[in-house]
């Protein structure tokens, strides 16, 4: 049975390229900096965002956790969004592990938050409110349907937290995504913006690993929790290899990922019983709601076709595109979702 797997960009293989370069890696021992492929692509995600320096981490959970624990101490307050994956999908880990607290502010439907409020938000004396430390956004902002959010947005927040002296964080899972979308350089993007991480491991296609950058001094502090976290991982050029192919490879061509996601949009639209706003402007993520009652049973149905989507509840799907998603793939899932709900749909 043809199967196209839309759940989500993490289901990504590493392709041929990645596999040869992974097998031909040059490695040596990364816990005291010897290995060549692990300072490569630190070298290169450094550069590429405009930053003195990167450290490789097993995941973008972590990316966020080790730049979390790295500008806070404990007690500390950190402003994020209150949809944001750093609260809803990384397990409490700054909460747990740091003893950070978390302050969330409502974002727009674009993922943003208000500077207004963030500017409100913040103490950063007394000894009653927390004192806050960070301020933190998401770009693209995955809840809110991959939204890129533009420099603009990033500086009119960094503005806000800069003049109480504070650093910005930017979870840029999907960073490249946005940079593509706005056909902004990523430097551009982030260059009012203290740290990062990004994913290899998602539209880029790598099989392990993300990266966190910013000024040498705190990627210095931000090595010291990754060790903490047991990430010290030896030779993991093996592994780096693929991030370096990702970066060199991959980058340019999330662009067909963005203009599949449209035509996707663009087609569930014409389906009865579909809501969604096709003119939303979409990177590679794409969210719908089927108005029927037996939703449940319907994306069973178009799953068991092997049209693999993420349904969230209530009718509520997600489809996300990426490098493993032909043009081909699109159409033949909008056949059979279409063709599913013509044939079960009931109100
Ligand atoms: C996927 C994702 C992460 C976490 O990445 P993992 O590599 O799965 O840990 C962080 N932030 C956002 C917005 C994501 O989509």
């Amino acid at each position: 049975m043809r199967e196209a797997d839309f759940r989500s960009d993490t289901k990504t293989r590493p392709n041929a390229a990645m596999r040869k370069a992974m097998a031909e890696a040059e490695v040596g021992d990364d816990v005291a900096g010897e290995d060549p492929s692990v300072n490569r692509l630190e070298a290169m995600a450094a550069e590429r965002l405009g930053k003195e320096a990167a450290v490789y981490v097993t995941s973008g959970t972590q990316g966020n956790l080790v730049a979390l624990l790295a500008h806070c101490q404990r007690g500390d307050e950190v402003i994020l969004g209150d949809k944001s994956h750093i609260v809803k999908g990384e397990g409490g880990g700054p909460m747990v592990l740091g003893g950070i607290v978390i302050t969330t502010l409502p974002v727009d439907n674009r993922g943003m938050l208000d500077p207004d409020q963030v500017d409100s938000a913040v103490h950063t004396d007394g000894t009653n409110y927390p004192r806050t430390r960070l301020v933190a956004l998401e770009n693209t902002h995955n809840a809110s349907g991959g939204v890129p959010l533009t420099p603009e947005d990033m500086k009119s927040v960094a503005d806000v937290a800069h003049g109480h002296g504070l650093p910005v964080h930017v979870d840029g899972a999907r960073l490249f995504n946005a940079s593509v979308a706005l056909e902004t350089p990523v430097a551009e993007l982030v260059k009012d913006i203290d740290s990062v991480t990004f994913c290899l491991s998602k539209g880029l296609g790598a099989p392990v690993g993300s990266v966190l950058c910013g000024s040498n001094e705190f990627i210095d502090e931000a090595r010291r929790w990754r060790r903490m976290l047991g990430s010290g991982m030896r030779q993991a050029g093996v592994i780096a290899a693929a991030g370096i192919v990702a970066l060199d490879t991959m980058v340019d061509r999330l662009a067909e990922d963005h203009s599949n996601a449209r035509r996707l949009s663009t087609g569930l639209a014409e389906i009865p019983g579909i809501a969604i706003d096709p003119d939303a402007l979409p990177t590679n993520l794409v969210f719908f709601t089927m108005k029927y009652s037996n939703h449940d049973e319907i994306a069973r149905r178009i799953i068991d076709q092997g049209v693999l989507l993420g349904a969230r509840g209530g009718g509520y799907c997600r489809m996300a595109t990426h490098a493993d998603i032909t043009g081909d793939d699109v159409e033949y899932a909008l056949d059979v979702i279409s063709s599913t709900i013509t044939e079960y749909g009931k109100n």
